[in-house]
């Protein structure tokens, strides 16, 4: 799946310039030219990465990134004006991963973005993450998340969304669920699967546009994101 970037910049001459160069590069890119839309896209949730400019009308880039951070930690690099020492030093404090000076060359650029999302696959690897579009689960804490928004699932849903996730993109049969979630030994009623599948759905689908858990009608279940 391509790297979906977002960029926020009200300079929209320099924007589609960056697009261009970005989308020549194979990543996906969508544009927003101002704080507060850019601010909406990237909580929407969907984005590996945030190119987000400093002077913006509506909300200013550092008023973004700090709301930003309240639940996203997606990679975000600021990009500056040549002067603004202060900016860098904010940003960098509010949690921008890095920053580039304007004017830059498109390969400065592409070189931090590259070196942006190595920092977050190896985090997240190390850290145990678990995503799916804009579904996000912390299986070390336990947490998940979907579009910024915080979810919170009982011991056997969570039990079964990792699996799902684990096993990204695979139809999984009922058996293989219940297997998985509930064990060899479970004598109980079988659809209970059916059950959870619900309940989950409840939670992280069901609120959302965009539904991730497919059913696969005589099978079972996947969970994918460009169904
Ligand atoms: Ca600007």
């Amino acid at each position: 799946m391509a790297t979906k970037i977002l960029l926020v910049e009200d300079e929209e001459k320099l924007a589609r310039f960056v697009e261009l160069e970005l989308r020549h590069e194979g990543y996906e890119v969508d544009k927003a030219f101002d704080g507060r839309t850019g601010l909406d896209m990237a909580e929407g949730g969907g984005y590996d990465l945030l190119l987000l400019d400093i002077m913006l009308p509506g909300l200013n880039g550092i008023e973004v990134l700090r709301r930003l951070r309240r639940a996203s930690q997606m990679p975000v690099i600021m990009l500056t004006a040549r002067d603004a020492v202060m900016d860098k030093v904010t940003g960098l404090d509010m949690g921008a991963d890095d920053y580039v000076t304007k004017p830059f060359s498109i390969e400065e650029l592409l070189a931090r973005i590259r070196a942006a999302l190595r920092k977050q696959t190896a985090q997240k690897k190390e850290e145990n993450v678990l995503s799916c579009g804009d579904l996000t689960v912390d299986v070390s804490r336990h947490r998940v998340s979907r579009g910024g928004r915080e979810i919170e699932l009982t011991g056997k849903e969570f039990a079964l969304l990792q699996v799902f996730l684990e096993n990204k993109t695979i139809v999984l049969t009922r058996d293989q669920l219940l297997e998985k979630v509930w064990g060899y030994e479970y004598m109980g009623e079988t659809n209970v699967v059916d059950v959870y599948v619900r309940y989950l759905r409840g939670k992280m689908d069901d609120p959302f546009d965009k539904k991730l858990l497919c059913t696969v009608r005589g099978v079972g279940y996947v969970l994918r994101d460009d169904a």
